[in-house]
């Protein structure tokens, strides 16, 4: 069967994608240097060799965006009739008790790492309708003027909703680190108080998908190169995306240290090698249906009598 013939979703042999990518830590800075950002963990046999591999990939990302409409969709639906019906709703383990979920995914990754593109390839599967996405820039003064996650709180998926955050509350301990906005004691303080926000969020009913984009400097400096030389590309470069890129070694650093200290058993974190896009959009698409699945969905039971509104259509529509 060629490639992108392909009508099954084929899943790794030896574990889910999360167990070969989620982060090996021990508390302790992550060793991001042992991640080779041209890896391809856990793709399975049949995508093939060489070029072949990326025609499967994207057919294989078609199949899975498929099933993650399905799954938003049961989202949404058992949300929405949580809130109109006084019927309990199904709802899977990872639910609680019939408490909307929702889920969450957090990109980080350096300039040109592709969180745009992900956005546009992985949540692009799903129904606009129950997506919640938000993007991080700097804060702007009514930010400052209260804590780093207060912005972070305000900008969370409702229930039934799939959040994305395109940059998120680690730039805190990121740029606001490299760039030294605020002083050492503060960045390291905010570990633990992230740690604390994410627990709190994942005992709310949030399922918590982090994902570090994870480019090398060359394929940087070629993406950034192509953001230059392509008129219509212009807009996403910045100047100052030049001063990050000279500071690299300490990005790296920062996250290496952000990753070991806030990579909890609660809210992961996953390093996704990043330099060929079609793995990048095949392992987030794998790590969302793997989320998905841990919350057991359903669509709704019905909050009405079905068979009762049936013989009202049939008799007249319902203008008695
Ligand atoms: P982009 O994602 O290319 O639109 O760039 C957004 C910019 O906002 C990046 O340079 C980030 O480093 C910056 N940024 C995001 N969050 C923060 C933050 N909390 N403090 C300072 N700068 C930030
Ligand atoms: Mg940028």
């Amino acid at each position: 069967m060629r490639a992108d013939e392909e009508t099954e979703i084929v899943v790794p042999a030896g574990g889910p994608v999360r167990q070969w990518l989620r982060v090996a830590s021990d508390g302790g800075p992550v060793d991001l240097g042992a991640v080779d950002p041209r890896s391809t963990p856990g793709l399975p046999a049949a995508a093939g060799d060489g070029k072949e591999r990326k025609v499967w990939a994207r057919r294989q990302v078609e199949l899975i965006g498929a099933g993650l409409g399905r799954q938003q969709e049961m989202l949404f639906a058992t949300a929405a009739a949580g809130a109109h019906a006084s019927t309990p709703t199904r709802g899977g383990a990872g639910l609680g008790r019939g408490r909307p979920g929702r889920l969450l995914l957090v990109l980080q990754a350096m300039d040109c790492g592709g969180k745009d593109g992900t956005v546009k390839r992985v949540a692009g599967a799903m129904n606009p309708l129950g997506l919640h996405i938000r993007s991080f820039g700097p804060p702007t003064r009514q930010e400052l003027r209260h804590d780093f996650l207060w912005r972070i709180r305000r900008a969370l998926p409702p229930p039934g909703y799939v959040g994305v955050f395109n940059r998120s509350h680690y730039e805190d301990v990121l740029v606001a680190r490299v760039d030294a906005l605020v002083p050492e004691r503060t960045w390291r303080s905010r570990y633990d108080q992230i740690n604390a926000f994410e627990r709190e969020l994942v005992d709310g009913g949030v399922t918590v998908v982090k994902v570090m984009l994870h480019i090398s400097p060359d394929e940087q400096a070629r993406r950034l190169a192509q953001r230059l030389t392509d008129p219509t590309k212009h807009w996403k470069y910045q100047p100052s995306d030049l001063d990050s890129r000279a500071r690299w070694d300490d990005y790296q650093a920062a996250y290496a240290e952000a990753l070991g200290r806030c990579d909890t058993d609660a809210a992961p974190w996953f390093v996704v090698p990043a330099d060929r896009k079609w793995y990048r959009d095949w392992a987030v698409a794998h790590l969302l249906r793997e989320a998905f699945e841990g919350l057991d969905l359903g669509y709704p039971a019905a909050g009405f009598d079905v068979e009762r509104e049936l013989q009202r259509l049939s008799s007249g529509g319902g203008d008695s």
